[in-house]
Order: C-alpha cells, then structure tokens, then sequence
C-alpha cells in the first residue's frame, strides 16, 4: 500500500466538519491522513447562539470538541496564515512563533467568514457582535448587569435608559436574539420588583419593508405581529448610518436611543481568503460546480467563504449553516471520487425548510412548502436542531438546559469574566456630548479623528462658554480623574469623532509607569491651569467678543491630495511658508508643515528624482487637522493655537466643512496690540494683506 493522500480542511465549522466526518468514514487512515486546522478546539453551533445570549442555553452546549467528535482526524488548532496552491502547500502560525509548513494533496478551504462592524461608523466600538461563544455570554453578563442596574436605581429616566435595547438587522440571528432579550428581561422581572413592563424597551431595527427576508411574505407579517405583541418595536426600512453611546442614527436622521445595541449584520471577509490568490466575487471565492476553486484541481471551497452555485436551482447558495453542511458533506464525496478516478458531481441541494424562533415559544417555519408558525413550530424547531447538534453529548446538554427552561425560569447568574477594564474606542457623531459639566470622571480619552468643543456652563444663568477646541493628537479627561472631581466642563462632538478611552484604574496604571506620559500629563495640566486668561482678562473678554470671521485670511499655501512630494519641497524651498494645507473637494484632509517635511527630507534626499512621485503627501501629512468655523469665537481660536504652539488654523465653513480661510496667531496679536495702543480701533483686521495661493486644486 502507498503513502496515504493527505487531506488538509481549513476551517472547523458546519462544512469543514462534516466533511472530515464523510472522508473518514469512508475512506481507512491508511487511504487517507486528514487534518483539520481550526482556531478553537471546537465547533460553535451559530443557530443557539442567541439561547446563550438570552440565557436559555449554557455557553458549553453550543461548542463542541473537535477532537472528541472526529474520531481519526488530526485536530490542530493554529491558524493557517497562507496557502501556496501551486505548491500545495498551507503556512501556519506555529505554537512556537515560528511559521510551519504542511503539504496536501487536497486541501478544503471552509473558514467562513469573520465580523465586520467597521462598515458603520462607531458600531465596532458601540455594538455587540454576535459571532462566537464569548460575543454571547459578553452578551448575556451586560443585559442581566443592565436589569441589576435598573433595579437599584431611583431615577425613572435612568433606569429606563439601563433596559433599552436594540438589535440591528431583521435576519435569522437578529430576530432570534432580540426574541431572546426580550424574552429574558421581561420573564426575569418578577425578581426584579422595582423594574416595571414599561420601563423596558427592546427595538428591532431593520433595512428592508420587512424582516426575515428568506420567508414568504405572511410568514414575515406574522412574526412581526407576533413580536409587536410581545412588546418588541419593530422599525422597518430603516437604515443605520452610524453608533453612538446612545443608540443608533439612521441615514435619514432620525435616531433610535438605547443603552445597549446589538448588531448582527456586517460580515467580512477571512484574511486568509483575502490573501488567495484565485478568483472571488464579493470576497467569496469563486468555485465550479463541483466545488473546485476555479482554475485548480486540487483545492476545493466550501460554506459561508465560498460562491457555489446549487444545481439544484441554479442559484447561488446562501450563507448558511444547512448549506455549509451540505457542502461538506458532497465535497467529500467528490475528493473521494478523484481519489478513485471517477468523475465529480456539481453540487445539488434541495433545502428541506427553514426555521427561525421569534420569542415567547414561538416560531416561524418553512418545511417542505408548508408554513407553520406558534408553539407547534417553536417545538419542532427545537427538536430538528437538537437532532441537529454535532454530538450526542451536547444533544443531551441542550436537552438538559431546554428541559430546565420549561420548568424554572431563566438563570440570572452573571459571571464576571471580565471584570478588568479595557481601552476601548468610541465614537461621537456632531453634537454627542462624551461628557457633561458636573458628572463623575470615569475615563480618560486621546483624540483619534475629528474635533471637539470645551465648553463650560455658567451655573447661574446658564450660559455657555466655548473655552477650547481639541482634535487629533489632543487628550482630555485627566485633570478630574487626577484630583477624584467631577468635570469642571463639558465636551462635546463638533464633526464626526473618535476617541480611544481608558478606564480610570488603566488610565492610573499606565500613567505612573510611564515617565514621558506622566510628563506630557504635567505640561498638559499646568498649560490648563495656567491659561493665559487667568493673566489677561481682559484681553479674553475682548477675543470672546469677537468671532473668527473678524480675522479671517486668505488660507496659505494649498495643493490637492494628488499633489507630488516635489510640489510640496518646491513651495518650501522657494516660498516663506510655514503650513501647505493640503485639499480635496474644497474640503481641509491634511496640513504639511515644515517639521513635517524635514523627517521625510533626508530619506528621500537619496532617491533619484523619478522616484520621489512615488511618496505619497498624504503618507506626510497630519490628517484630519484641527479648524475653525467663522462663528467660533478669536478667543477660542487664539487658545487653541496657543496651547499647540500654532501659527495658523484653518477656518472652515460650520455647515459642510469647506475651507475659507485661515486665522492667524500673529494677526490676532496684532489686533491686541492695537487695541492696546488704540482702544477704540479694534480689531482692524481688514488691514491685513492678503497672502497669494498657490492653489492646484
Ligand atoms: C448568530 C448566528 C445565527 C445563525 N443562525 C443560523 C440558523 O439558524 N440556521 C442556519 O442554517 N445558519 C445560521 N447561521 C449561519 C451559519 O452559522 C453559517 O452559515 C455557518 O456557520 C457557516 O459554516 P462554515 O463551515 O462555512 O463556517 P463557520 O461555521 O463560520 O466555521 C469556520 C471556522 O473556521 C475557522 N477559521 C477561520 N479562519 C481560519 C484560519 N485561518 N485558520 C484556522 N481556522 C480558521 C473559524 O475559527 C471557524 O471555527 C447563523 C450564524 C450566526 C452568526
């Protein structure tokens, strides 16, 4: 008997076990050696994911041991980095660090695909994804924190604001889980006596006229009755645009509010798939029809990453688990048949239904042409994925849990896995306050993209005063976390904003054992504690008195985003500029000031001339830089540039962010003066000559 072929399956999901469990069984260890890579050592059963979440489920019922379900497969748990499919050859990450290398004679490509929330501004830092076994116990530990918050909190508002929640996107997994929350929440109140049924609210937020998209048009209506019945506020053609602390804004927006959103749309695609070097559509790869990546003969594609087209219909398979499966099951199936020299078959499925739980023991289901909907199909689509689950011992698990929801209500228990704090990003859309005057300091924050406003409330009348503007580079929060006070100012989004936030404790951490933050922490808070305000009152009420538009100049030096780096050295070498504000569709992308060009000068100083297009200007740049509007105030803008050590800032319209302008440290020294000298010519900014642009946008 020769070497055995070796089958490599990448990917230990719904295909890529099914198809180690056909290959094996058919085929003997001396016939074939088979090695499965998956990252986790087991299999996440996806479909119960939301019965974890919603606490109806123990998170060891969804995941099940590779290695005690596949009897004879080699089990390995790196990830498989690259694949070299002319070599036949996979690249992974070793347990060592190192890269190693295993050969195949077939290799199945099965690793589905990953979550990508970044599509939408602010979801990625705002949202729950529902991927994997720890999105869903994340999940279900912050819903049952929410309903102990809201138990001990007096104010109605608040703890209203604690049981808001909403789900974002009306598919399967979206439905299911806000069925699931809704379902917890309210069933858990009977041990939570100062919750009421109206201080709860659970949101469904759907793109289409109608959720579940897969079901015909009066199974659709009816999960949507049923649910509203249930309490759950369903909104339709709704299409989400971005995520904030405060729930989620539409494209047209309006806003829905909510202390916790759960986002079960956005999908990316695997870096491995990415990689490859073969032909995709839409990130899918693209296979024949009996599932052979197309233009290769030895490497197949299954499941969620791959485009296949069913036979059966002619269309394109979807993205689920009762497809993956098939597909596992018939790739196997194939190899085997090349292995033997006969012939491959192109893939066939008919679906047998579809089902999908939409809360209070009640479902919605499609089977063999028949519709069903109410408890009937709640039970048996509880039965078919019991029959469903990968081994005889989760079945017995989740039979166990089920058996248990019946009789007892939900477990409450919330262990705190991850109690530690974390840094995490946020993200503000214009007008979002990151904090208000007067409310306990908690984190502290870098600002990442955008600006913002300091700004403080006058406690007796009321009155705001803008007392900074901050952007990218900027950090805020520090002072009152230091001295354990609640925040002396607000500050609030101006344009579209990120920030990395970390908790007091890390922020406290980090800071003692980092000798050049805790300087820069210093210098921070001595510049704020000794504004130049506090020496000049005066000179500060004249400044806030008058607005940017006073001072405003031509801008400086301009060129477009497509500019060159020697456009860029050209105006430094021939002109007394200090900034280039660099430019695309009128809008201000960047600013090039001279340090800029000097930590590039020397690198590309050696390269020949032809070769100096190649760098980017905006690999030079500092993006998103801070600007100013013509209503903000000079005092404003005179702090701002004082506190950076600023020549100039960029004066942009409020309304579309189009660039007008510039205003200048020098001209609003000079109006001081004048003012001084002659108290009551001020400001004559008019005087100030012009500065010619050289403008290639
Ligand atoms: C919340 C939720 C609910 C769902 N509900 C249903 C439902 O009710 N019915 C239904 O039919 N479908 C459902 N689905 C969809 C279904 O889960 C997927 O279609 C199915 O999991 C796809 O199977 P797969 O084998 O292609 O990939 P997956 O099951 O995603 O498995 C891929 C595996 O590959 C591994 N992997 C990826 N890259 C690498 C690498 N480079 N190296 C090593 N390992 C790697 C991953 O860790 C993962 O374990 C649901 C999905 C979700 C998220």
């Amino acid at each position: 008997m020769g070497t055995p072929k070796r089958v490599v399956i990448v990917g230990g999901g719904f295909g890529g076990v099914q198809c180690a469990r056909t290959l094996r069984r058919h085929l003997s260890a001396e016939a074939c050696d088979i090695v499965l890579f998956n990252r986790e050592n087991h299999m996440v059963f996806h479909p119960l994911l939301p019965e974890v979440a919603g606490a109806s489920l123990n998170p060891d019922a969804v995941a099940a041991p590779l290695r005690q379900m596949l009897h004879g497969v080699r089990c390995r748990t790196e990830t498989v980095r690259s694949i070299d499919l002319g070599r036949q050859v996979v690249e992974f990450d070793a347990h060592d660090g190192h890269t190693g290398t295993l050969s195949y004679d077939h290799l199945v490509i099965g690793c589905g695909r990953s979550v990508n929330l970044g599509s939408v501004p602010g979801m990625s830092d705002h949202a729950f994804p529902l991927k994997t076994v720890g999105d869903a116990m994340a999940l279900r530990a912050h819903v049952i924190q929410q309903l102990e918050n809201a138990e001990v909190c007096s104010d109605a508002v608040q703890r209203r604001w604690y049981l808001s929640f909403i789900v974002v996107g009306g598919g399967f997994s979206g439905v299911e889980v806000a069925g699931e929350i809704n379902d917890l929440v309210r069933h858990s109140r009977r041990f939570y006596p100062n919750i009421s049924s109206d201080d709860i609210s659970v949101t469904l937020v759907h793109s289409g006229d109608h959720i579940l998209p897969e079901l015909s048009l009066d199974l659709r209506t009816v999960a949507e009755h049923e649910m509203r019945k249930a309490g759950i506020s369903i909104e339709l053609n709704a299409r989400v645009s971005a995520a904030t602390a405060d729930g989620v804004w539409l494209k047209d927006d309006r806003q829905f509010r909510g202390a916790t959103t759960v986002c079960t749309v956005g999908t990316g695609v695997p870096l491995l798939v990415e990689r490859l070097d073969t032909p995709k559509e839409r990130g899918s790869l693209l296979t024949r029809p009996d599932m052979r990546l197309a233009g290769n003969e030895h490497a197949w594609a299954i499941g969620d990453c791959a485009r296949i087209v069913n036979a059966h219909d002619g269309e394109v398979c979807p993205p689920t688990g009762q497809f993956a499966e098939r597909q596992g099951r018939q790739v196997a199936e194939n190899i085997i048949r090349v292995m033997s020299g006969r012939v491959t078959r192109p893939f066939s499925y008919k679906p047998l239904g579809v089902f999908c739980a939409i809360g209070g023991r009640n479902a919605v289901a499609e089977i063999l042409g028949r519709r069903i909907s109410g408890f009937l199909a709640w039970f048996m689509w509880r039965s078919v994925y019991l029959f469903k689950l990968p081994s005889w011992s989760r079945r017995v698990k989740v039979g166990a849990d089920w058996a248990w929801d019946l009789l007892f209500s939900r477990d409450l228990v919330n262990l705190k896995t991850d109690p530690t704090e974390r840094v995490s990003r946020a993200y503000y859309r214009p007008g979002d306050f990151v904090f208000k005057q007067g409310e306990p300091a908690l984190n502290f924050y870098s600002v990442e993209k955008g600006t913002l406003d300091v700004i403080r409330t006058n406690d007796a009348d009321g009155s705001e005063q803008l007392v900074a503007v901050i952007g990218p580079g900027d950090f805020f929060g520090e002072m009152a976390l230091i001295e354990g006070r609640a925040r002396s100012a607000s500050v609030r989004a101006r344009t579209p904003v990120e920030v990395t936030t970390l908790g007091a404790q890390v922020f406290s951490r980090i800071s003692k054992a980092l000798a050049p933050l805790q300087q820069r922490l210093a210098e921070a808070i001595r510049q704020r504690t000794t504004s130049p305000w506090t020496r000049m009152p005066h000179v500060h009420a004249m400044l806030s008195a008058q607005p940017v538009a006073s001072f405003v100049e031509p801008a400086p030096y301009i060129l477009d985003g497509n500019s060159t780096f020697e456009q860029v050295l050209d105006i430094f070498a021939t002109h007394h500029a200090d900034t280039v504000y660099i430019v695309d569709s009128e809008r201000i992308v960047g600013v090039i000031t001279r340090t800029d060009l000097f930590r590039v000068v020397d690198v590309v100083a050696d390269r020949p001339v032809s070769e100096r297009s190649s760098v980017s200007i905006r690999s030079l740049m500092s993006p998103d830089p801070l600007v100013m509007t013509m209503e903000d105030t000079a005092a404003a803008a005179a702090l701002s540039m004082w506190s950076r050590g600023l020549k100039s800032l960029p004066v942009v319209t409020s309304e579309g962010g189009r660039l007008i302008g510039c205003i200048r440290a020098e001209t609003v020294m000079q109006a001081v003066l004048r003012r001084v000298a002659r108290p009551e010519g001020f400001p004559e900014p008019a005087s100030v000559p012009a500065r010619a642009s050289l403008t290639s946008v």
